[in-house]
């Protein structure tokens, strides 16, 4: 294919705005699929991403459309993520492109997130066609949008296309768009090998399979390939392009977007931005890559039983694969053994992996408290970079900590405005800036990080019934005063439970968790104390009375097959339970313990 019949695309929208459904629209028209094979949101495959109705990973598939000029083009389609924690996912796949569509809800307009992409892809030098959704909605006001998107992006809007991807409206109008507005690729396939390396995930079958755009030469079958940065060395098996399902071909070039499979044994070996050459005639410089992404968040996961340690090391090992925003390193617990500290981008993509874990690996799992990454001074002048909180000195070896702030971009309906200011100066929020797009407040805070990981976005949204649209930033580091809350169940230390906080939210936090861990620990045959402490002082304190008999008493030893029942029931129970001196701790505890209300 000349690439002047190429267009490498991108949708970007803010989440629910419907970019996922203007893609299965897109392929359904290209006719891609047949009506029976098309499920709703054909690109958001992994059975998360259906169920929760969000897109986690980019998907790329690639489209034959024939033109009104007479000419098929190729079309290869970035389907993005629009939550926040996968802005990193955004990133990527704005580099393999050259040009995006904007897809704005015409009854909601312009969120939070649609600011954030629409930057994103303005760094990326995309040329931008806005596209106005859900015109078939009453509320819809494709002329006000159209205004707003004029007005906060400073993007020309007059030549919207306004569609509705639900019916269908209007559909050819965006494909038109795409191959009369947005530019084809350049490169050159006389030209060395660079071919970016956007993505990689392992395929029960295939083994590692590696998402590549070509950006100059032509990736054969049958030829040695080099990862630039890694100088590992493979031979390629198989080439081919998603139409959406993988199709193999005998090569791609300059331009295009394809998929690679190679016998690649060492995950480590596929970095996500690498330039991929040809061994024979290598390039002389590997491409721009992109940011690497830095985790915010860090939290244990250990397994319930300690077996599954193996079992848990290989299927981090695979999630690695397919995302590399996310991080691990092997921890060990004194309560919980032998575990990994991992790294996520927020809270959301945490949820996301330990989901995964579960179901796609079948793995029970205990996750410690998250925590962001704070650095440490000493006394004696050296630094720490801090991201577990047992491993936090003491207080009197401390010069100072410096935590993390954000800069928060809130969008939300006038009438919340209140609520948000006041859970925002709760979390020690300071206010930016406060203007109006419309009847639509737009605030920006900047917030220590610390306060928003738990669930912050959670409150934001229950307070605005759904209608506040958030997105954030990181906004360097801070000198504050944290300190470490331990947990003392039965005056033993229960590391993964202990936290850092901000001094003066230390006190409630502790007694809420003293509070909760009442409830969730059962009784034993002995008084239980639970205590919150800061050093060796003790902020607060919760007593668990005694059982008064042993579960078989009652049986006195009448009923033996009803003793040992109930025997056999304890030990089920005890499985599920962790040990801590003599106090058995429900694992269901962990978590429930560490929420905030
Ligand atoms: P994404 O998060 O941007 O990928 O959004 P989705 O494609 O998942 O769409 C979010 C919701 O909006 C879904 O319930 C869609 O059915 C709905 N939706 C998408 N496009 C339209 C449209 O043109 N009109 C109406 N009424 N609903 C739409
Ligand atoms: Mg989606």
């Amino acid at each position: 294919t000349p690439l002047s019949l190429i267009r490498n695309f991108s949708i970007i929208a803010h989440i629910d705005h419907g970019k996922s459904t203007l893609a299965d629209r897109m392929i359904q028209a290209c006719g891609a699929l047949t009506a029976r094979e098309m499920t709703n949101q054909v690109l958001d495959n992994m059975d998360l991403e259906r169920e929760r109705g969000i897109t986690i990973k980019a998907q790329t598939v690639r489209l034959l459309y024939p033109a009104k000029d007479g000419q098929t083009y190729v079309l290869n389609l970035m389907d993005t993520p629009g939550h926040v924690d996968f802005a990193y996912e955004v990133s990527r796949s704005l580099a393999a492109c050259e040009g995006s569509l904007l897809v704005v809800d015409a009854s909601q307009g312009v969120e939070a997130q649609t600011l954030a992409n629409v930057y994103q892809a303005i760094d990326a030098n995309h040329e931008i066609v806005p596209i106005l959704n859900k015109v078939d909605l009453p509320a819809a006001e494709p002329e006000r949008v159209k205004a707003q998107i004029e007005e906060v992006i400073g993007i020309p809007a007059d030549d919207a296309v306004e569609i509705s991807a639900k019916t269908g409206l209007n559909i050819e109008g965006v494909l038109e768009a795409v191959v009369t507005r947005l530019p084809p690729p350049q490169g050159d396939a006389e030209k060395p090998l660079q071919a970016m390396l956007i993505d990689s995930w392992y395929d029960p079958y295939l083994g590692v399979i590696v998402l590549v755009r070509v950006k100059e030469g032509r990736l054969r079958r049958g030829i040695k390939m080099r990862m630039m940065s890694s100088g590992a060395v493979h031979q390629i098996d198989q080439v081919g392009v998603f139409s959406p399902r993988m199709t193999p071909v005998d090569s791609i070039g300059p331009g295009e977007m394809g998929y690679i499979n190679a016998a690649i044994k060492t995950v480590a070996d596929c970095n996500v931005g690498d330039t991929i050459t040809d061994d024979r005639r290598p390039a002389e410089k590997a491409l721009a890559g992109f940011k690497p992404s830095i985790p915010v968040v860090w939290c244990g996961l250990f397994p319930v039983v300690a077996d599954d340690f193996e079992k848990l090391r290989d299927s981090l090992a695979k999630l690695r694969l397919n995302d590399a925003s996310f991080h691990y390193e092997a921890e060990t617990s004194a309560a919980l053994g032998f575990g990994f500290r991992c790294g996520f981008l927020g809270l959301l993509h945490l949820e996301i992996i330990q989901e995964r874990l579960s179901r796609e690996f079948d793995l029970d799992l205990i996750a410690t408290a998250p925590s962001v990454v704070y650095n440490i001074t000493m006394t004696n002048g050296t630094k720490e970079v801090l991201h577990n909180p047992a491993d936090m000195p003491d207080l009197s070896q401390i010069d100072h900590i410096e935590e993390p702030w954000i800069k928060a971009t809130i969008m939300v309906p006038d009438e919340y405005l209140g609520a948000v200011l006041t859970l925002c100066s709760e979390r020690r929020g300071v206010q930016a800036d406060l203007t109006y797009v419309g009847t639509r407040a737009m605030a920006v805070y900047r917030l220590p990080l610390n306060e928003v990981v738990f669930d912050f976005y959670d409150r934001l949204k229950s307070l605005t019934r759904g209608y506040a649209s958030f997105d954030y930033q990181m906004d360097g580091y801070e000198e504050s005063d944290l300190v470490r809350i331990s947990i003392l169940v039965n005056q033993e230390p229960v590391d993964a439970l202990s936290f850092i906080a901000h001094r003066s939210a230390s006190e409630t936090r502790g007694r809420a968790i003293c509070a909760r861990l009442k409830d969730l620990i059962p009784r034993q045959l002995f008084k239980i104390a639970i205590q919150a402490a800061i050093g060796s002082k003790v902020i607060a304190r919760e007593t668990i009375g005694a059982l008064s008999k042993d579960v078989t008493a009652k049986c006195y030893g009448g009923d033996i097959s009803r003793k040992r029942k109930l025997l056999e029931k304890q030990k089920e129970g005890k499985k599920r339970m962790r040990q801590f001196g003599k106090v058995e701790i429900p694992q269901s505890a962990f978590l429930a313990a560490l929420k905030m209300d």
